[in-house]
């Protein structure tokens, strides 16, 4: 990575703007750094020089990515505080501030984890910036997790794939929070992120790329008639969420992955339009799946025209059509909208993010802060901990007995009861993220309970039990008979 690269980048979205300041800051780095390493190897500014780059790439303005230029300096280097305010000014050093401060957590297990989550949502109220430049950053570290030890890859993977992904949906960010999700995968789920990778990007590609070919030699020409410039991208599925999908819904990948995605970016939203007509002129669209939410976005903010229509074989595809502002702000969130609002608008916060202040001044409590931030951010995933502080990752509304089971195979066919928070709980309560529990077990136990298969959630759990109480004719008699499998 290039200095002129990021400024080549940075003059794409900001064409009138000085970018003198991002060399200023790249010789700065440069020579605070000078002739130190990476655990990759690679000279260290070439960390920082990817950092401003992805955040150039999200259209993040000056100060944001002057600040991905020098982020480690104060901490790792001679160089202090105050010669970065002397050189760059008060918003820049108050933003490395925010990022050094983001970065020095003390604690282990559960306590880490409250700890790392009330500093991002500080940070967040503070400025929300500073999220942006810690995310790119720690996106530049996993890409080169390689070098460090097993068990510290799967540490920063775990934490990301905990704090950093959810909090980056949260704020809309959806390129990153997919990438992030990708390398974590990677790291936490190996063999499982090789078998779809192969599937996924080796078998199916050619497959999928010669029927995009044919979709493309029918709408191309119509684009070109019509006079409308485009961008036409097959839609990439990131590896992580596929693999979410197959969990959740107990299913294996052809019938996950079988629909064929596109998406026209176009000038302007005449334009949307126009590309809707063709495409709807060129195929017969499926009943009840054009969505226009250009006239009515979502509540999110979220704007594109979504329609589905049957391609070339009578195979579905889906279809995605918005304007280049849209689409940015599809990807980037918060940081498209940064970049897109005036100036004057630049001290917005979101509503989510005014509440959580507003909660922080009511409770000083951490755990009870994090259940009072709605925690729906995490989407259908929940984290719960066990006494030694290790997270697992659970579907929503799993049970002590779908952790159990999560832990190791004995700990579940020997579960006979739970403490959650320091409290009796039952087999068959609904955890929440951040729950502390701890299973207790009968070593004399041999069998699982049929009737857990009532309420567990996860296909390890169903698996196991099932195997099981399988197993001997004895166990499926005892069912029958009651009070002996308890
Ligand atoms: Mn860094």
């Amino acid at each position: 990575m290039t200095i002129d690269r990021i400024i080549n980048k940075f003059l794409e979205k900001h064409p009138d703007e000085d970018p003198t300041m991002l060399r200023l800051a790249y010789d700065f780095a440069a020579e605070a750094h000078g002739g130190q390493l990476r655990k990759t190897g690679e000279p260290y500014i070439q960390h920082p020089l990817h950092t401003a780059y992805m955040l150039a790439e999200i259209n993040a303005d000056l100060p944001t990515i002057v600040t991905g230029l020098i982020h480690d300096v104060p901490e790792d280097t001679d160089y202090t505080f105050e010669d970065v305010e002397k050189n760059f000014g008060a918003e820049v050093a108050t933003l490395v501030a925010g990022i050094t401060k983001l970065g020095k957590i003390k604690y282990r297990g559960i306590e880490r984890y409250r700890e790392n989550l009330k500093k991002m949502f500080l940070a967040m109220s503070t400025d929300i910036r500073v999220i942006f430049v810690k995310f790119c950053d720690r996106l530049h570290n996993l890409r080169t997790l390689e070098g460090l030890p097993p068990s510290k890859q799967r540490r920063i993977a775990q934490e990301t794939l905990e704090i950093y992904a959810p909090i980056a949906g949260m704020l809309g960010i959806w390129r990153l929070k997919w990438q992030m999700e990708d390398i974590c995968f990677k790291y936490l789920y190996p063999q499982k992120f090789q078998e779809l990778e192969q599937e996924y990007e080796v078998e199916k590609k050619a497959e999928r790329n010669q029927y995009f070919q044919k979709i493309k030699s029918d709408l191309l020409p119509r684009l070109k008639d019509a006079n409308i410039k485009y961008d036409l991208e097959v839609r990439f599925k990131h590896l992580y969420s596929i693999y979410l999908k197959m969990q959740r819904k107990d299913r294996k990948f052809d019938e996950i992955y079988d629909v064929f995605a596109l998406r026209v970016v176009v000038p302007t939203i005449d334009d949307c339009y126009k590309v809707l007509g063709i495409v709807h002129t060129l195929w017969r669209p499926k009943p009840n799946r054009f969505k226009d939410y250009i006239a009515v976005p979502k509540p999110n903010g979220y704007r594109s025209l979504h329609t589905t229509i049957y391609g070339p074989e009578n195979k579905a595809v889906e279809f995605q059509i918005r304007t280049q502002e849209m689409h940015d702000e599809a990807m980037y969130g918060l940081a498209a909208h940064w970049y897109y609002k005036s100036k004057s608008e630049k001290g917005m916060q979101p509503m989510w993010v005014k509440e959580i202040v507003e909660i922080q001044k009511e409770i000083s409590d951490t755990s009870e802060l994090i259940r009072n931030i709605k925690l729906d951010i995490f989407n259908d995933r929940i984290f719960v901990f066990s006494p030694k502080g290790d997270a697992f990752e659970l579907p929503e509304y799993s049970t002590p007995i779908d952790l159990a089971y999560a832990i190791h195979t004995n700990i579940g066919n020997q579960a006979t009861g739970a403490i959650i928070n320091d409290r009796l709980g039952k087999l068959d309560q609904e955890l929440k993220n951040g729950d502390l529990v701890e299973i207790i077990t009968d070593k004399s136990r041999q069998h699982p309970n049929r009737d857990w298969l009532k309420f567990v959630k996860t296909k390890r759990a169903r698996d196991r039990i099932k195997q099981f109480a399988k197993k001997g004719p004895l166990e499926n008699i005892k069912r029958f008979i009651p009070g002996m499998n308890r």
